[in-house]
Formats: C-alpha cells, sequence, structure tokens
C-alpha cells in the first residue's frame, strides 16, 4: 500500500506527540517530534549562555548553529526515539520548564528554523512519517496527503500539562504552566516566519473533552481512509 505523510500541528499541550506517536506505532510509519528538536536547539542556547532570563545573544546562537547535531536515537525498550544533542541523551532535559520558557523565542529565530525545516524535510522525503509540530502543514509539507490541526482550551491544555510535570516530579505552579502555554501561543501564532496557523486544508480536531482512545480511534480511521484513497 502507498505511504503517506500525515502532518500533525496545533497549539502547545494539545497531546499532539501522543497521539502521532501512537498513530505512527499503528500505520508502521517513522514519527517525528520537532518540538523536540526546538526544545533541544534551546538547551543548546541555553548552556552557552545565549539565552537565559536575563539576556540574550541571537547572533551568537546563529554563528553557533553548525556546531549543533541533533538526531533521534531509536529506543526499542521505550519502543520510541529520543532526541541526542552532540551525542547526548537529552531527553528529559528538553521537557524541563526552563526549556519551554524559552523555546519559543529560540524558535522565532530565522535561522533556527531554516536549519530544522531543511533536516524535517529530508526526513520525510520517502513519505511514511507522521509529524508534528506548529508548521508541518504549512511550510514542511504543505502537499501532506493528511493535515490535522489540533485545538483544545487553553484550561485543558494546561491542566494536562501540569499533571504531566507534576508526574515527572518537577515543582511547578499550576499558575505558572497556565501564564507559559498562553506566552507561546502568542508568540507561535505571532511570529514572521511560519506562524502558527492551520492550513486550509488541514482537518481540525478539538480534544478539549475528548480521552485519549477516543481521539486516536478517530484518527486512525480518518489516516486508513485517506491510506486508502490514495
Ligand atoms: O511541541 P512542543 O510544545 O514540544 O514545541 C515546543 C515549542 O517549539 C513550541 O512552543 C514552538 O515555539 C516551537 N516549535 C515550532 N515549530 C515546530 C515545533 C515546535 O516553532 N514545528
Amino acid at each position: 500500500m502507498q505511504k503517506i505523510t500525515i502532518a500533525i500541528d496545533g497549539y502547545s499541550s494539545t497531546g499532539k506527540s501522543t497521539l502521532a506517536k501512537q498513530l505512527a506505532k499503528a500505520l508502521g510509519y517513522i514519527y517525528v517530534d520537532t518540538g523536540a528538536m526546538y526544545r533541544a536547539v534551546t538547551l543548546f542556547a541555553m548552556q552557552n549562555g545565549y539565552i537565559g532570563d536575563a539576556d540574550e545573544h541571537m547572533e551568537d546562537l546563529v554563528k553557533a548553529l553548525p556546531k549543533i547535531d541533533l538526531k533521534f536515537v531509536p529506543n526499542d525498550s521505550l519502543g520510541f526515539s529520543e532526541m541526542y544533542l552532540n551525542g547526548e541523551n537529552v531527553e528529559k532535559e528538553i521537557r524541563q520548564m526552563q526549556v519551554s520558557k524559552h523555546v519559543s523565542r529560540i524558535s522565532e529565530v530565522k535561522e533556527v528554523r531554516h536549519k530544522l525545516v531543511e533536516m524535517q524535510k529530508a526526513m520525510g522525503k520517502d513519505k511514511g512519517i507522521v509529524m508534528d509540530g506548529r508548521d508541518i502543514g504549512t511550510t514542511v509539507f504543505p502537499d501532506a496527503e493528511l493535515k490535522v490541526f489540533m485545538t483544545a482550551s487553553s484550561q485543558a491544555r494546561a491542566a494536562r500539562r501540569y499533571k504531566e510535570l507534576l508526574d515527572k516530579g518537577e515543582k511547578v505552579s499550576y499558575d505558572e504552566v497556565f501564564d507559559n502555554v498562553q506566552k507561546r501561543d502568542h508568540i507561535d501564532t505571532h511570529r514572521d516566519i511560519s506562524p502558527l496557523r492551520k492550513a486550509d486544508d488541514a482537518i481540525e480536531f478539538d480534544n478539549s473533552d475528548m480521552g485519549l482512545k477516543e481521539q486516536f480511534e478517530r484518527l486512525e480511521s480518518i489516516a486508513k481512509r485517506y491510506i486508502a484513497n490514495q
């Protein structure tokens, strides 16, 4: 059966990654979490003092971009790939609140987007891929056969994210998480290059009141229909 490209975009903490990962597994497709790539560049910028709470040095980050090596390495026991930054597994660090605080700012930098979008296009050249992010259906794969745009209320998203961080043992307050979700939405939808927006031909999926099982079943049946119609 012919393979297709599936682009899943949407606001932060809509559960895109969980769903995209499950879908890729069910279809035998590759899964790529592009947020992890922006997060890894952000971690690199933080480690090297290019961004912090007080100041930022984006020109230095741009100069250092060739020194950033990003790789997704499969973890067979977990059943999915993990993000490696310059040879080191950074899966845990990139999900921390400090990285979430700076990532949307780093994602505004033209040269960062250029580097990551080129990598993402190369990963999807043979199709058979589920990629999630903010600009996949609009910029990375404008010709993707199936595009999904995920939304949920900011309260529902912040509550999910808050629980996720607490489960991981991070000490955060709900208000801090809610504020971060709103700030990222604002920067992501207002930036000059590839702002987050629903592609005209994307299917909108509001999952504020939907459990994971129902979301997955719906999405899987849509994807199978699209694949069968190729
Ligand atoms: O998906 P996740 O929440 O991990 O993404 C983190 C951040 O990375 C987003 O808030 C956004 O600023 C940025 N991002 C982006 N373009 C993508 C994926 C993520 O700008 N394709």
